[in-house]
């Protein structure tokens, strides 16, 4: 199976190529644990999942490493601004221990829930510092370094191709055009390594090192532990689409400095989920997080199925409304894998005839970079498609969820979680059937009913479903 991805890296769409036959090294860039992660965030972890099971579908052996920036990583990637560990236990009055500790949960939790699989090896950046220090002697051995004002600095004019991958203008790089905020630095785009002095004095994460007391600057953790677990030299690197010019490009430099070899093959970056026309951010405020998603009574999957909608490069925009038709889409997909299920009993270990047509108009989506949108246009068509006997279509919807991996091999029937507003409403019906005022029961079955919601009375007690005229047709 020939898998194309598109490169930021030369900006161009490539068939990828492992660097060991059959298997993949890819390193992402992971959270940094000062808050809870927003819907922004998750996209780009989505994205990442789905391109690790696009590689274990086309055979690859997956070795999947993300980091988690526990120091270190000032409110502007470039050097300026305060830690924002040390800003996030501030202000929630905790030790940057223990939001590191409570947020990495959190992280992984939300991770989870939207059914990402747990990297090969998830590395800590506090649990590295001396690989971090190793890696910075080695780049100052080959005199990539300098020292200004107790910082160690990486001198990029030492770095020939400095700014390759966001393609930054290399006249203004030599001008500096920036004004620098930092004295210390040469070029404005020079970036800090090891710090023993920064604005911030009350910094409580320090280490010993050769330069002195003091913490990593942010990008090097990433080079660091990414060697550390995937060798010097790995197949793809993967982060949102602010990295390319600062974080990854400072990335490459360090790393290509104390190696003296070309890094990383491919490059690949998700981009932003926006509200209104602004990114989703937490500076900016304007930012949801999957526990509300909940609280609204969505299942954390409506959410990966919304970001399914959308192909992995351009923008999605965050709406309410958008997240109830994917609600009422991935309803759609569970129950008529319930319906198929009945049809067709056990079904057989690989789809056979018309719907093998499908699985291929589906893998060569899946293989163009990752086209999702198209992807569940296939699996939409074939479901639909009276022609495919129904163990075949089943059979064939649950190969591809291994890529969607909506857990549609779990999948029994499209019910509904209630929010509180639901939850109350269906209180006073069952309030009313009990005092036999069967005409308000009714009220309150039409009430729901326009929320999209239907009833079903069972000895259980009620049943709720995504209502017949919210589903896709079928
Ligand atoms: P952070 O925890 O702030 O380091 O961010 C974690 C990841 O989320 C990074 O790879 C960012 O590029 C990504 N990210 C941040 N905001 C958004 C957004 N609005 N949409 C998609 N990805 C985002
Ligand atoms: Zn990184």
């Amino acid at each position: 199976m020939e898998l194309k991805l598109w490169n930021t890296m030369g900006r161009e769409m490539q068939i990828f190529t492992p660097r060991e036959k059959g298997k993949v090294g890819m390193y992402c860039c992971g959270p940094t644990v000062y808050d809870f992660a927003h819907v922004g965030n998750l996209r780009t972890y989505i994205f990442e999942d789905i391109l690790r099971k696009t590689l274990a579908y086309a055979g690859y052996d997956v070795r999947h490493v993300m980091n988690v920036t526990d120091v270190g990583h000032l409110t502007d990637d470039a050097d300026e601004g305060e830690d924002k560990m040390l800003k996030g236990a501030r202000e929630k009055g905790k030790s940057v221990w223990e939001i590191a500790e409570f947020y990495t949960k959190a992280f992984f939790h939300d991770f989870g829930l939207l059914r990402c699989v747990t990297p090969t090896v998830i590395c800590r950046a506090t649990a590295h510092i001396q690989d971090m220090i190793d890696l910075i002697s080695r780049i100052e051995k080959n005199g990539f370094t300098y020292v200004a004002g107790g910082n160690v600095y990486f001198d990029i004019s030492k770095f020939p191709g400095y700014g390759k991958l966001a393609l930054l203008d290399q006249q203004e790089l030599k001008a500096g055009a920036r004004i620098a905020v930092d004295e210390g630095k040469k070029n404005p785009r020079d970036f800090v390594l090891w710090f023993t002095k920064s604005k911030f004095e009350h910094q409580s994460m320090t280490w010993d090192s050769p330069w002195g007391r003091g913490y990593p600057g942010w990008h090097i953790e990433c080079s660091a532990m990414s060697m550390k677990y995937l060798g010097e030299q790995f197949d793809i690197h993967c982060g949102g689409i602010d990295h390319p010019p600062v974080h990854h490009t400072n990335e490459i430099a360090q790393s290509e400095a104390a190696t003296g070899k070309p890094w990383v093959t491919y490059w690949l970056h998700g981009e932003w989920l926006v509200m209104g026309k602004e990114k989703m951010a937490k500076s900016a405020g304007n930012f949801t997080t999957l526990s509300t998603l909940v609280e609204k009574g969505f299942d954390p999957l409506d959410y990966r199925y919304f970001c399914l909608g959308a192909h992995y490069r351009t923008q999605l925009a965050f709406t309410w409304e958008g997240l109830s038709a994917a609600r009422a889409g991935r309803m759609g997909v569970v129950d008529k894998i319930a319906q198929l299920r009945a049809q067709s009993g056990h079904p057989p270990a690989s789809p056979t005839g018309k719907a093998l047509q499908y699985m291929a108009d589906f893998e060569t989506h899946a293989m163009d970079d990752l086209n999702m949108p198209r992807c569940l246009a296939d699996l939409w068509t074939m479901l639909r498609d009276a022609e495919v006997p129904p163990a075949d279509r089943l059979a064939a919807a649950l190969r591809m969820d291994t890529i969607f991996d909506l857990g549609l091999s779990e999948a029994r029937e499209a019910e509904v979680v209630p929010d509180e507003e639901t939850r109350a409403l269906l209180e006073q019906r069952e309030l009313a059937r009990k005092g036999r005022d069967f005409k308000k029961a009714d009220e309150i079955r039409a009430m729901l009913l326009a929320r999209g919601i239907e009833v079903q009375d069972s000895p259980g007690g009620p049943k709720l479903r995504i209502a017949a005229g919210q589903r896709r047709e079928d």
